[in-house]
């Protein structure tokens, strides 16, 4: 009977009568490993990547590894082992996966680092992501506009400062944009550091995780500002900036008197966004991810038709062992001003999801 209908099938799709799949999966097969589900954002990237990816003739092979190292080698190494062409990888860590690329280039198979740098080898083939710097220096700006805007007569401005994950390189670009605006305001004095915490040693928040962020911040405050009021948060990451915002409204910022102090992100995630929404945190920078998903499609179809990727920078990315080939997507700043501009005219959001 399958084999009449198979038959059937045929002689249809031979007369035109059926219409073939819109995409011939025959090109090739891409194996994604993205970091986690927890965050909204790396859901999107591997939604849109399998999108465009089956569009354009590939099958795909998408896996989330929830933050945890050991299962996103062995994601790494099953992808390896089934015969990826390429591999398009957002490293949990991006220095522990020296030993699996080797198995790959072994195996013939391309390399894309995708969104964060992977360090400590020479079989990274091409990086895309976004301008990382510019999201930290964005990061900083907002939050200096928003300290004059909110806090005018109120300088010095007590300011405090948090950092991405120490094993993930983003996170140095970030603080090191972010740094570029803020250090020349704290050795002129207008900006003061109660807690004297500066550096990645000393502000990095592990996996990026928020209730690490949120501990800190409670932190903070009890040592520092029990007779003083903090007017600013440099946070990296909109899972930070939650937390952050729930340890300030839990020692009364944000109502009475206590005004909110401006608290920075990243991501543009629903919770930040109705937040923003909500006179809350004050700004994000969205990255849009379908784009970085063209991007990578792009790079992988050049890669196995024997062509170049499409470049933009060949200095910024050293990974320890060589310059990475880059293509740097630009980051935009969103706040109550803009959101409904870059967010929602641009279909990345309906009102609905943020309202
Ligand atoms: C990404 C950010 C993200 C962070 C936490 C970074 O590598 O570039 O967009 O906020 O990881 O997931």
């Amino acid at each position: 009977m399958r084999n009449l209908i198979s038959v059937l099938a045929s002689l249809a799709l031979g007369a035109g009568l059926l219409s073939a799949p819109a995409y011939a999966q025959d090109k090739g097969s891409v194996g994604i490993a993205m970091p986690t589900k927890s965050s909204a954002r790396w859901i999107s990237d591997g939604n849109s990547m399998v999108e465009q990816f089956k569009a354009a003739g590939y099958t795909t092979d998408l896996q989330y590894a929830e933050d945890d190292i050991p299962n996103q080698l062995a994601q790494i190494e099953n992808m390896i082992t089934k015969g990826a062409d390429v591999l398009v990888i957002a490293a949990i860590d991006g220095t522990t996966l020296s030993n699996a690329l080797e198995n790959a280039a072994a195996a013939g198979i391309k390399v894309i680092a995708y969104d964060r740098l992977i360090r400590d080898s020479g079989n990274v083939d091409y990086y895309a992501t976004f301008d990382n710097f510019k999201v930290g220096v964005q990061q900083a700006s907002s939050l200096v506009s928003g300290l004059k805007e909110r806090f005018p007569d109120q300088k010095p401005w007590n300011v405090e400062l948090f950092g991405g994950s120490p094993d993930d390189n983003n996170a140095f670009f970030f603080y090191n944009g972010a740094m570029s605006v803020l250090q020349p305001m704290i050795d002129s004095g207008d900006i003061v550091i109660q807690s004297g915490q500066v550096g990645m040693d000393k502000v990095g928040t592990l996996r990026w995780d928020g209730a690490v962020a949120q501990a800190r911040m409670d932190n903070l405050l009890s040592a520092n500002y029990t007779n003083k009021q903090v007017h600013g948060v440099l946070s990296p990451y909109d899972g930070l900036s939650i937390g952050i915002l729930s340890s300030l409204k839990g020692v009364g910022y944000g109502s009475g008197d206590m005004k909110m102090p401006i608290v920075t992100g990243q991501d543009a995630e629903v919770p930040s966004v109705k937040s923003i929404l909500a006179g809350e945190q004050y700004s994000t920078v969205f990255k849009d991810t379908r784009e970085l998903a063209r991007v990578t499609v792009g790079m992988v179809n050049a890669l196995l038709e024997g062509t170049e990727p499409e470049i933009n920078d060949t200095k910024t990315y050293d990974n320890g062992v060589k310059v990475v080939p880059s293509y740097l997507l630009e980051p935009v700043s969103v706040d109550k001003s803009n959101w409904e501009k870059i967010l929602i005219d641009s279909g990345y959001y309906t009102k609905d999801q943020v309202q």
